[in-house]
């Protein structure tokens, strides 16, 4: 369980994220939307110990980690440019945060087997990132992410570089994977129907506010402002 109360961000004198609170549980997969620029990133990169809060507290099943370094932390997190290590293979780049950790050489090939298994990677794993078509890159970062075993997973906009019949492909992968897993997952996009399809809730962040929390039907039939009514597309 990811939760935050209060959080805040000021870069120097711009606040750009006011209050923040919301809580997601293991097993659970939110989607964060909202315009450009309203802090959605952020978000993710202080959940990930990348950027220091401001203010409030961010707890990590029941711990505050707000002082604890991200390489500590129990979470993982996918970026819309899976920036592989192009030198590396895939089974490299899937074993890379496990060597780092000095984990047992049969241990790490053991972890790399499930996980390249369980994403249909298999016969991938000699291939250099650049023989990889988008869809394979994006399934090798999710991958490099889960050999960890992390408790919370986050997204950001992982599939916007794929074409739209690959995105659903993947789309469905992801979400396979998250129930197998069992984490707790915050799904950042710019795509409202892919937030309606795999969410089990969505917030909605607006100017660095939460403009509304809820399940997709309830976002849709019961928007809590015009602002959400346009964002998700609800009937006018
Ligand atoms: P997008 O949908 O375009 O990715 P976002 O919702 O992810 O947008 P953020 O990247 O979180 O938005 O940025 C929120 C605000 O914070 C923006 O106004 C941005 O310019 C500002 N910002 C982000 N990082 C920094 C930084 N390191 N220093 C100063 N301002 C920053
Ligand atoms: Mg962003």
């Amino acid at each position: 369980t990811v939760s935050l109360s209060g959080v805040g961000k000021a870069f120097g004198p711009a606040t750009i994220l006011h209050d923040v609170s919301i809580e997601v549980a293991h097993g659970e997969f939110v989607a964060l939307v909202g315009p450009s620029g309203s802090g959605k990133s952020t978000l993710l990169r202080m959940i990930a110990g990348l950027e220091e809060v401001t203010s409030g507290e961010i707890r990590i099943d029941g711990r505050v980690v707000n002082d604890v370094p991200a390489k500590a932390r129990d979470v993982a997190m996918v970026f819309q440019n899976y920036a592989l290590y192009p030198h590396m293979t895939v089974a490299q780049n899937l074993g890379f945060a496990l060597r780092m950790r000095r984990l047992p050489r049969a241990e790490i090939g053991r972890r790399v087997g499930e996980v390249a298994r369980s994403l249909n990677l298999e016969e991938l794993l000699d291939r250099y990132p650049r023989q990889l078509s988008g869809g394979e890159r994006q399934r090798v970062a999710t991958g490099r992410a889960i050999v960890r075993q992390p408790q919370v997973f986050l997204f950001d906009e992982p599939l916007s570089n794929l074409d739209a019949a690959l995105r659903v492909h993947v789309r469905a992968e992801l979400r396979a994977l998250h129930r197998k897993v069992g984490v707790a997952s915050i799904y950042v996009t710019h795509d409202q129907v892919e937030a309606m399809t795999m969410a089990d809730r969505i917030v909605v962040l607006r100017g660095g506010r939460i403009e509304q929390i809820g399940a997709p039907l309830d976002l849709y039939d019961r928007p809590a402002s015009i602002f959400v009514a346009t964002f998700i597309g609800s009937p006018a």
